[in-house]
């Protein structure tokens, strides 16, 4: 048995609908830009190929089911936004290097949840002006909230679901899983052609129209049909 110089930090873990053993997560990907309309609200058209980035694994905010968690005003920014996200979880199966072609790519997929890519956007606009990474903007602690994962058996008709978002009772983002511009498995097998998908992986995947931001004291209430919807307060 390995001895460390301190204790490693514990397993990110996300509760599972229905089972008392949670999800361990691995890593976290994220696809920019994969609802047309929002693709067109930050200035892009069309479907140029899925591009991706990562959060930490520790960025996860669990949110449970019928709570409303608090989430921390991230420093060093005046423009947080929300943006709510299907969450597909990665289950057992894929192997080293192995490319996952897209007829077999919902195989592998454990669960999906309610997430928020939150996003430091003022940090991010001036990353992408002077041509720098957007780890600031995206990556910071606290900045993927999700809700409990339900296993992919028990929603079989989620390319269907509506997702939406609502501040303070009020709707601001809304749409239907079925307006991915590359949808799950798509995103999966494009993925898997860059890293090898391992059991654990998150991938949000991507945000529809309606991205804006939220300050101290508000409300959001996140949901997907079929999946267990999402509330925090912003701190
Ligand atoms: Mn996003």
């Amino acid at each position: 048995m390995t001895a460390y110089v301190f204790n490693p930090t514990p397993t990110v873990a996300v509760p599972v609908v229905g089972r008392s053993e949670c999800f361990p997560v691995h890593r976290i990907y994220c696809v920019g830009r994969n609802y047309a309309e929002h693709a067109q609200e930050m200035g892009h058209s069309g479907r140029e190929p899925p591009f991706f980035f990562m959060k930490p694994a520790d960025a996860v905010l669990v949110v449970d089911a019928g709570l409303t968690v608090a989430l921390p005003y991230p420093s060093l920014t005046h423009n947080l936004h929300h943006e709510i996200e299907l969450v597909v979880a990665i289950g057992e199966g894929t192997s080293d290097g192995q490319a996952i072609p897209v007829e077999q790519a919902l195989s592998y997929v454990f669960g999906y949840a309610v997430g928020l890519d939150m996003t430091r956007r003022d940090l991010q606009n001036e990353m992408k002006q002077q041509g720098r990474p957007w780890c600031i903007g995206k990556g910071f602690d606290h900045s993927a909230p999700i809700g409990p994962i339900s296993p992919a058996a028990a929603v079989p008709d989620l390319m269907h679901a509506e997702i939406s978002l609502m501040v303070n009772g009020k709707l601001r983002q809304q749409s239907q899983i079925s307006q991915l511009i590359w949808n799950v498995a798509e995103t999966i097998a494009q993925l898997s052609n860059a890293w090898t998908l391992q059991p654990g992986d998150l991938i949000y995947t991507g945000t529809p129209a309606g991205v804006a931001a939220v300050a101290s004291g508000d409300t959001l209430e996140g949901s997907i049909s079929g999946l267990t919807p999402i509330a925090l307060q912003v701190q």
